[in-house]
């Protein structure tokens, strides 16, 4: 019953934000939409903190195409993917384009990605410790990553500069920095400078569905441990690097 009231809650202030949209842009600083109580989220098992499952067998996610995506196979949370869309059209209405390049990935996918990087790196970096450290510069390992969640996605272009000075997707940033939060949307990786950030470098194309993350990162804190991560060349530097404590939990603070 709790929990329904939140829920109910939430959707209400949804459907406020929504009727308030055209008015006058809010200040900038990164106030979260309305989260209910983190105990009352659903428990939702280790396996599914960890990626361990099919998204498209799921009834709470959503698949993505045109306009908001070019590539295919593209699946969200229902609600993250909701969010985003009133955060795409409220950005084309300011002349922004928003696309998804990245969204969620299996424990399997991202296996193949931290994988692809070991065999690169490999000659660069022998060390197995310093090499997960240069992976873990913008990739997560297998089972750490936001992207298992259904919550999180990666806009436009996977390379910092692009969202500065003169790139491409400078206005793109600066129109998610001032208005993403009133969508839900948090950039977790924020500038390795900022308080209490630990672990990846900063990456201007992530951001969170942080109704949804917020519980999800809770009961991952809770849940998993650097020993439970394996099943991937180069798990077992997990334990020595602490890589829930520093990775997972490193994030903006706001986003938390
Ligand atoms: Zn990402």
């Amino acid at each position: 019953m709790k929990q329904l009231f939140w829920w109910a809650a939430l959707g209400v202030l949804a459907l406020l934000a929504c009727q308030n949209a055209p008015g006058p842009a809010p200040v900038a600083t990164q106030t979260p939409v309305a989260t209910p109580p983190l105990d009352t989220f659903p428990a939702m098992g280790v396996d599914y903190l960890m990626g361990k499952f099919d998204p498209a067998t799921r009834t709470d996610f959503v698949k993505i195409g045109k306009p908001y995506t070019d590539k295919t196979g593209m699946m969200l949370r229902k609600e993250a993917f909701e969010a985003f869309e009133k955060m795409w059209t409220a950005a084309r209405n300011d002349g922004i384009t928003l696309k998804i390049i990245s969204s969620t990935r299996t424990f399997s996918q991202q296996k193949a990605i931290w994988e692809g990087k070991w065999s690169r790196f490999a000659q660069e970096t022998p060390d197995p410790e310093k090499r997960a450290l240069r992976i873990l510069e913008y990739s997560a390992m297998p089972g750490v990553s936001r992207h298992h969640w259904g919550t999180d996605i990666d806009l436009n272009d996977l390379n910092n500069p692009s969202f500065e000075n003169n790139g491409a997707h400078k206005s793109a940033y600066e129109w998610l920095a001032k208005h993403a939060h009133e969508y839900g949307f948090c950039q977790p990786y924020t500038p390795l400078s900022d308080p209490h950030r630990t672990g990846y470098h900063e990456e201007k194309w992530h951001w969170s569905y942080t109704p949804l993350s917020r519980p999800l990162l809770d009961q991952y804190l809770k849940t998993v441990n650097d020993s439970m991560i394996s099943g991937f060349t180069g798990a077992e530097t997990a334990n020595g690097i602490r890589v829930v404590e520093n990775y997972a939990a490193g994030i903006n603070t706001a986003c938390r």
